[in-house]
């Protein structure tokens, strides 16, 4: 068999304590963050240590046409790292080391299996902030967020990954690697390659290194709570504080079902009669942060909502630990949580949440929603049973007809969890088949055999 003659080699190459083989441990690497998505062991986990063995790693499987998943913390929602087609899993927490923080050029340089959270450690002692925060900063890894393009809490002011990765090296599926970017704030050489691989899922090359770049902390934040016994009147307030001319750092939404839920699993003293919560958070230098503050509580009272604002650094990390509370919370109310991230404009949401609850009431189902806000990209959490099959047929067209409402309204399939394999049948909706083509084009030109990742994002040609 090629794929044992190729773990042969790589254990040639690393040694074997570097390449796991064993039940238990495949059994780990054959699912990851999402839901309702097969399972898949990969037939060998592979660790390297450095850019050169993930060469080798890529020429012994390109000579055997083994397929090859790079993986970080396996978190994503989107059936990314599942080894679909068997093959060797890639991981990084043996290439997890922060290279340098560059505080005059406002740059940090990494190895892709840093922790976000680790890489925020690093730069705190300089006054800087490497500011994209999925749920997941403290296990995600920085090339795993990057593939993906992870949005976050914080989108709606300081933008997504894609907003803040400079530069990369990159190791093709043939084991060539290449560099594109940099640490110059301006880089307009040809294609902007490092656009394509931020987002591009595993499917197109491995990261082996990223510079990032780093922004000064804010001085102050204020963080409120704003409480609404209305679902629209929350949905007219997200858009009135944009209209105010206030860009919150964060502007999240947790409907009633999440808050019941979020309630009674974090006890952050949420109001469970109510019908939606906003979370706001304003930072900045510390006058503007007082004025937009008062702006944001005028927008909320008009539109009928109570405002709490934190009083201190301890009743903050209530708040924000509540939110992140989100998805864990619902989780632990049924066996199974499917969660979905498709994203309208942020003047259609309080349309977009009518219609994630007509859809619910349509197809008999409980689905929490929260999520960003303030950046129209909601989450939808379906809240069933895998083995109930009955019920998951109904799932699944509730979560068809999710897309297409979204898709309809001008939004997209997904704000910031990706293609993965759970959207791929949706991709014409939003791009057609011209769309698609181009990226199985794109897919081809670099990776002709379909090594890298097969089975998510692009569908090889049937
Ligand atoms: C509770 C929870 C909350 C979450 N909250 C958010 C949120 O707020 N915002 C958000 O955007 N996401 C969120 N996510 C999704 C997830 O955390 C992010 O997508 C995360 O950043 C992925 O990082 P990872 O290291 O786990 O990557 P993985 O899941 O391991 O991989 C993600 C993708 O990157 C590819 N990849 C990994 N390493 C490499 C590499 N070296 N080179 C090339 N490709 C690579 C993989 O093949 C895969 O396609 C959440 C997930 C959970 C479970």
């Amino acid at each position: 068999m090629s794929v044992q003659q190729a773990i042969r080699e790589v254990e040639a190459l690393l040694g074997k304590e570097r390449v796991l083989t064993t039940v238990e441990d495949l059994a780990c690497y054959s699912f990851d963050g999402t839901a309702d998505a097969p399972s898949q062991r990969p037939d060998a986990v592979i660790m390297p240590k450095s850019t050169e063995e993930v060469q080798a790693i890529m020429k012994i499987a390109s000579k055997y046409k083994t397929p090859v998943y790079p993986r970080g913390a396996g978190t994503n929602l989107s059936g990314g790292t599942i080894p679909l087609k068997g093959g060797l899993v890639v991981t990084f927490q043996m290439m997890n080391k922060i290279l340098e923080v560059d505080s005059e050029n406002l740059t940090a340089t990494v190895q892709p299996g840093v922790i976000i959270a680790s890489l925020n450690t690093a730069v705190a002692p300089y006054g800087l902030i490497y500011p994209p925060d999925p749920g997941t900063v403290s296990t995600a890894t920085m090339a795993g967020s990057t593939a993906e393009c992870s949005g976050g809490l914080r989108g709606l002011k300081y933008g997504v990954t894609k907003h803040y990765i400079m530069g990369m090296e990159v190791v093709l599926a043939n084991g060539e690697k290449f560099r594109a970017g940099g640490k110059t704030v301006k880089n307009v050489t040809a294609y902007d390659l490092v656009k394509l691989f931020t987002g591009s899922e595993g499917t197109l090359g491995i990261i082996t290194e990223l510079i990032v770049k780093l922004i000064p902390a804010p001085e102050a934040k204020k963080s409120m709570l704003a409480i609404f016994s209305d679902l629209d009147d929350a949905g007219k307030t997200i858009a009135g504080i944009i209209a105010a001319k206030v860009i919150p750092a964060t502007l999240e939404i947790m409907d009633k079902t999440t808050i019941e839920t979020v309630e009674a699993f974090a006890k952050a003293g949420l109001p469970t009669d109510a019908e939606a919560v906003l979370l706001i958070e304003v930072d900045g230098i510390p006058e503007v942060v007082e004025k937009e503050a008062q702006a944001v509580v005028e927008v909320c009272k008009r539109f009928n909502g109570k405002v709490q604002v934190a009083r201190d650094d301890a009743e903050r990390e209530k708040l924000w630990a509540a939110r992140r509370a989100a998805l864990p919370a619902l989780a632990r109310k049924s066996p199974t949580t499917v969660l979905e991230d498709a994203t309208v404009p942020r003047s259609r949401i309080p349309e977009m949440l009518r219609a994630i609850r007509a859809i619910a009431k349509k197809y008999d189902l409980l689905i929490g929603t929260f999520g960003h806000a303030g950046d129209g990209n909601l989450h939808p959490t379906i809240l069933c049973d895998e083995h109930n099959q009955e019920q998951m047929k109904r799932v699944h067209k509730a979560v068809d007809e999710i897309f297409r409402v979204a898709v309809d309204m001008g939004g997209t399939l997904s704000g910031e969890h990706g293609i993965g394999m759970a959207k791929m049948k949706y991709l014409e909706w939003e791009l057609g088949a011209t769309g698609v083509d181009v990226l199985r084009r794109i897919k081809e030109a670099l990776d002709p055999d379909y090594l890298l990742n097969p089975g998510k994002m692009v569908a090889g040609r049937s």
